[in-house]
């Protein structure tokens, strides 16, 4: 299962095909992931999800998040060597 908002910024839930018909336990998700500023206590930045969904979305969350250190140290390199 997967969370979406629609269009009156309210959250719903959806099924997807590939989640299967079993997917089971829905898990509380930070949309934002802390490591990447997200609010850890604002429920605006939760959402629920389903076990597959939320293993797939930390899969994309954690190359998010190496992404985002690397261009942090690249930045970081950049100031001493000015
Ligand atoms: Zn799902």
């Amino acid at each position: 299962m997967n969370s979406r908002k629609n269009k009156d910024g309210e959250w719903e839930y959806y099924w997807e095909e590939k989640d299967g018909p079993n997917a089971g336990e829905l898990v509380g998700d930070h949309i934002i992931p802390i490591a990447l500023g997200g609010d850890e206590w604002d429920l605006k930045n939760i959402q629920t999800l389903c076990i597959n969904c939320n293993k797939r979305k930390t899969k994309r969350d954690q190359i998010n998040i190496a992404v985002a250190r690397k261009k942090e140290k690249l930045k970081q390199k950049g100031q001493q060597e000015l």
